[in-house]
């Protein structure tokens, strides 16, 4: 499932295939797309102004118009060349014969269009909170997020409305950079806590960006240990921390499952 990093890679992407570009044709080959009567209509002849990010969600406006996808599980947009990948339910050509493709397996992704000037309000009555990425935040920022929240702090990180586009990988991966334990009640964390999950998001965030950057972004399978895995304790039960070489634990919170290094992560 994507989290922030990979819709910022497709929203880079699309960014750089088609920004400023006119679309030709808009090709629905899903009947749950079809059944979208919005989509059928108008927007050809529309220019890709501009490609946004908003925690899961990517938007594309087009002209004063905005297309939002949620990629859920496997949904992606990718370049579509001569030969046509599998899995495609729509396809946009653009004027000078560049080809984008919304390909989702799982058929659970969804295309909304909305007038642009309504996407700031969808996404507030959605509860979508601030987004912890690109500006710059500090420990006293995420404090004041989560001022009130009761639980443990893996789950937490996870809850949209206060901070959003962070998933179970980034949760997880999170708390290891920060070396803080994922059950740590999160109302008792102190400031300097605050800080090193501050800084733990922005540097997992950077890393999987330069990590999983290319022309298909790759999701990274939920479940299963891989030594290949380019994540410090995600899907790497029984491996060495990398830390201090401890080996990795593993166990379900909020029906989720959550990898830490019981040594070197503490409250
Ligand atoms: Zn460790």
């Amino acid at each position: 499932m994507p989290e922030l990093p990979e819709v910022e890679i497709v929203a880079r992407n699309l960014r750089s295939w088609a920004g400023g570009k006119r679309l030709s044709a808009v090709d629905l080959r899903d009947s749950s797309l079809l059944a979208e009567p919005t989509l059928r209509n108008g927007l050809v002849g529309r220019t890709l102004a501009s490609v946004q990010r908003r925690a899961k969600h990517l938007v594309a406006h087009l002209d004063d118009e905005a297309l939002i996808f949620h990629f859920r599980m496997t949904g992606k947009l990718v370049q579509v060349e001569a030969e046509e990948p599998r899995f495609l339910r729509m396809l946009m050509s653009f004027e000078d014969g560049t080809r984008v493709g919304f390909k989702d397996q799982r058929r659970l992704g969804t295309v909304l269009r909305l007038p642009s000037e309504q996407v700031e309000a969808f996404f507030l009555e959605r509860g979508l909170g601030p987004e912890p990425w690109p500006e710059a935040r500090d420990g006293l920022w995420w404090q004041e997020r989560y001022r009130g929240s009761r639980g443990p702090l893996k789950p937490a990180l996870m809850v949209q409305e206060r901070v959003a586009g962070l998933g179970n990988i980034l949760a997880t991966e999170i708390c290891w950079q920060a070396r803080l334990d994922p059950q740590a009640p999160t109302s008792g964390l102190d400031q300097a806590q605050w800080q090193r999950v501050a800084q733990a998001t922005k540097s997992v965030i950077e890393r999987t960006l330069s990590l999983e950057s290319g022309p298909e972004v790759h999701y990274l399978a939920e479940a299963g240990a891989s030594r290949t895995s380019p994540f410090s304790v995600y899907g790497r039960e029984g491996l060495g921390c990398p830390r201090c070489q401890s080996p990795i634990a593993r166990f379900r919170q909020s029906g989720r499952s959550t990898f830490w290094c019981a040594p070197c992560q503490t409250r």
